[in-house]
């Protein structure tokens, strides 16, 4: 493992088989065989300028980043998960509790630092490098070259309510039905996510929209069963308030869904429920933006249904089977599955010939590859 400090540090590493890591926490394994390049000492993190533009090292992962932009009053949508890396989340996309609001962490993203193959360190935004800035949003981890500074668009940090809620009394056949048909379309302010295991259901979540509003939504969906409010938590402090069982090792295969799971699938998931499903409410921002107008392909999504359980469990595979019947057949690029028979479409979908043509140009000797690499 080398540890990089600097950027001269990350050029000096540069050869054949060199795999940055940032939290390390990628679900294929990719961060942590090769010749690793720790990130960790490039963790730098300001804001300046108007609009207010945070420079954030690569090596930054997602507790610093929420820290460090709220002394700024500033934020950015990412992830949970406070030891999740930037750079892995936002080169594979970045789904979080205000990306129904302000979109896809990497639809922030307004320039970056990269070290290519050919040791040449390049500035890419819409106007330097503007192919490479493209595939940097969305396409997945280590797939050009290796970030070393990211820089973003924040926006200011909100007040939020945080919403969770042990849903007992409901069955778990009706809940998936109005969750489904209620989530994906409910105010871009409100993300209100579902997990479900064979003795429980949660729904957990975050409001912009004042406790009013939210309480008066949330009635909409499960009518007065108890759902527990915590208002005025600054956006930092909401997200350091759940704690994300993906930290510990997990199995995880995952699909998007454009339209509601069938009564007869859900009957299917529900018989046959040993894991965890947990199923994100896309919609919103994130389907703002055109398919072709980042890497990330999937903008036309209603939810993303993951199937979560112990390493080796084959009921992970038994779950998605399942879903698959009804899913888009996309899959999130920073989910990856080594199971999928055809993972260039189901990451990129018809951004793919796009991705290989900057593969070409910007990698043509294939420094970076790992299975499904583009
Ligand atoms: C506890 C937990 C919570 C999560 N929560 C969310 C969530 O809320 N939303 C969401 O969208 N995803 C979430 N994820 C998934 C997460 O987005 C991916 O696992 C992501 O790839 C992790 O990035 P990393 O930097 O931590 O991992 P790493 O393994 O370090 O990196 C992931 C990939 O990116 C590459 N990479 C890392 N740094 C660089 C760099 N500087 N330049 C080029 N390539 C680089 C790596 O080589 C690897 O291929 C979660 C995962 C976990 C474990």
């Amino acid at each position: 493992m080398i540890h990089c400090r600097s950027v001269s540090d990350v050029v000096a590493a540069m050869t054949r088989g060199v795999v940055p890591r940032g939290g390390g926490h990628c679900f294929a394994g990719r961060s942590s065989s090769g010749v690793v390049l720790d990130m960790s000492g490039l963790d730098r993190i300001s804001v300046t300028g108007r609009p207010q533009i945070a420079t954030i090292g690569a090596g930054a992962r997602l507790g610093q980043v929420y820290a460090a932009l709220h002394t700024y009053g500033r934020t950015i949508p990412a992830g949970c998960g406070d030891t999740v890396g930037i750079a892995g989340l936002t080169l594979g996309g970045g789904i979080g509790l205000l990306g129904r609001q302000h979109g896809l962490t990497c639809d922030r993203l307004v320039g970056a630092q990269v070290v290519l193959a050919d040791r040449r360190v390049v500035e890419c935004d819409r106007d330097r490098e503007p192919d490479l800035f493209w595939a940097l949003r969305g396409a997945g981890g280590c797939q050009f070259g290796v970030v070393t500074e990211l820089r973003f668009d924040t926006v200011p940090e909100p007040m939020t309510t945080r919403i969770e809620a042990r849903l007992a009394g409901i069955p778990f056949g009706e809940l998936v039905s109005a969750w489904q048909a209620w989530a994906p379309d409910a105010p871009d302010g409100l993300t209100v996510n579902l997990t479900l295991e064979p003795a429980q259901a949660v729904l957990f979540g975050a409001s912009t929209l004042d406790e009013a509003t939210t309480r008066s939504l949330l009635r909409e969906f499960i009518g007065h069963a108890g759902v527990e409010l915590r208002a005025g938590l600054p956006y930092h402090r909401l997200k350091s308030s759940f704690a994300d069982p993906r930290d510990l090792p997990v199995r995880i295969r995952s699909e998007f869904f454009s339209q509601s799971l069938s009564e007869r699938t859900i009957s299917s998931l529900l018989t046959d429920l040993e894991g965890r499903l947990a199923f994100t409410a896309m919609g919103g921002a994130y389907n703002r933006v055109a398919e072709c107008a980042t890497a990330f392909a999937h903008r036309g999504e209603r939810f993303l249904l993951e199937h979560v359980a112990e390493p080796g469990d084959p009921w992970v595979d038994r779950s998605w089977a399942t879903a698959h019947a009804d899913g888009s057949g996309r899959v999130y690029p920073n989910f990856p599955d080594l199971a999928l028979d055809d993972s260039a479409s189901a990451y990129h979908a018809g951004n793919h010939a796009r991705l290989v043509a900057i593969k070409q140009a910007y990698d043509p000797h294939r420094f970076f590859d790992f299975p499904q690499a583009i």
